[in-house]
């Protein structure tokens, strides 16, 4: 859920300072254009809602039946139950996949781990049963290999309709705490509508956004970027500003980073791998390793992993998770994720205002007021219109 706003006075009530070419932006919204590897934010994926919850169940009931061995364990599996750790059992977190092996980060050592069970995804919904970013347990055998034999419960999960099996699900990566949400001043220039679709996914997705300004150096000044981004401190997001090219905000960036697990969102191009670079250099990242060959930053793979920090936290490398821009939530709760905008609801004259252009409508009238920014508002009806109007099945 988006955040209340902290004050009254918006002050960004102005249109774009410099007019700019905005027709390649169109062609990602439409769909048009060929990249198409960081974000899709004309997806807007219909999800049935009975489907959804129906997932959700299958999902506890894994989580439930992979914690607990129904043969071997029958106590209840409390939240107490769980901290105390078996004998010659380890907790970890699974840091890669691959086929069906699983790299799991033990602290000191990472093993290599098949799974117990014999879950399938018939039974889950779910492609994946042990994914990227799940905590577990596993037991190790002498050689220093290991199976899982219990996953924890997940805190956030973050979701893509399966490829071959419409109807099931893959979880891309388990237990993400934040988003970075990158955009460039320039090159690519700042896309606010972009900013707001990514703020809307992460709270949709429980993960805490962070809202992150790269190429600050091709600013004419810092005080410019500042002015454009101030609505959304006003708004309580944290907003850094950085230059992964001058080293600026760098040190602030990474102090946001440690401890925490990180996913990075932003389109191709504004500097994601350069970001992480700079913050730990020996970072093994293969989108850096891709974006040399290509030359272009174009990525590849759609391998997830983590990658863990020297001073503590994951950030999750993958290259370009486009379900991060897409946004399934129904048209009449967009206001929710404007909260300048859900303030003024109550003023308006129809109980079912869309706020798009509706007669006596109190938050257009505060747009022209200059109470509420016009680049959100803009947002607002940019996403109105590209979700849709009914969810069906
Ligand atoms: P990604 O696609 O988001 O991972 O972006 P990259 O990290 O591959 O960066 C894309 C291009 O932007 C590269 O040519 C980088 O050198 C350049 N770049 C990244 N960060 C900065 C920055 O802070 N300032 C400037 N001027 N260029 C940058
Ligand atoms: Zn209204």
């Amino acid at each position: 859920m988006a955040r209340k706003p902290k004050r009254k006075r918006i002050k960004s009530n102005r249109k774009p300072r410099i007019v700019r070419d905005k027709s390649w932006k169109t062609d990602i919204l439409r769909g048009d254009a060929d990249d198409w590897e960081e974000i899709s934010p004309q997806l807007q994926r219909v999800v049935p809602r009975g489907r959804e919850e129906d997932r959700v169940k299958l999902w506890t009931k894994v989580d439930q039946e992979l914690q607990r061995d129904p043969e071997t364990d029958t106590s209840p599996a409390s939240e107490t139950e769980q901290d105390a750790i078996p004998e010659g059992w380890q907790r970890g977190i699974v840091t890669r996949v691959s086929t069906s092996l699983y790299d799991v980060d033990l602290g000191q050592q990472t093993a290599l781990c098949a799974v117990r069970g014999s879950l399938s995804a018939a039974e889950t919904g779910y492609t994946n049963v042990v994914a990227v970013g799940d905590e577990v347990l596993v037991s190790l055998d002498p050689s220093g290999d290991g199976v899982i034999e219990r996953i924890y419960p997940r805190r956030t999960v973050l979701a893509r309709p399966d490829v071959i099996h419409p109807d099931w699900s893959q979880i891309i990566v388990a237990n993400v705490d934040q988003t970075l949400i990158v955009s460039s001043w320039e090159e690519p220039a700042l896309w606010l509508e972009l900013l707001d679709r990514y703020l809307i996914a992460a709270a949709t997705g429980q993960m805490t956004p962070l809202i992150c300004l790269n190429k600050i150096d091709l600013a004419l000044d810092l005080q410019h970027c500042m002015e454009e981004m101030a609505l959304y401190e006003e708004l309580g997001y944290t907003v850094l500003f950085t230059s992964a090219e001058t080293g600026q905000g760098i040190d602030e960036l990474r102090a946001h980073l440690v401890g925490k697990r990180t996913v990075l969102a932003g389109m191709s191009g504004v500097g994601k791998s350069s970001l992480l670079l700079a913050v730990q250099p020996d970072l093994e990242l293969r989108v850096a390793e891709v974006s040399a060959y290509s030359g272009e930053g174009r990525h590849t793979t759609t391998q997830v992993s983590l990658l863990k920090l020297d001073e503590g936290g994951y950030v999750v490398d993958t290259p370009g998770i486009r379900e991060l821009g897409l946004i399934t939530v129904h048209r009449h709760e967009l206001v929710l994720y404007f909260p300048e905008i859900e303030d003024r609801v109550g003023g308006c004259r129809f109980n079912d205002c869309s706020h798009t252009h509706e007669p006596g409508c109190a938050v257009i009238q505060a747009v022209e007021e200059g109470e509420i920014a016009w680049t959100r508002y803009a947002s607002y009806q940019s996403i109105y219109e590209s979700l849709p109007e009914y969810y069906t099945e």
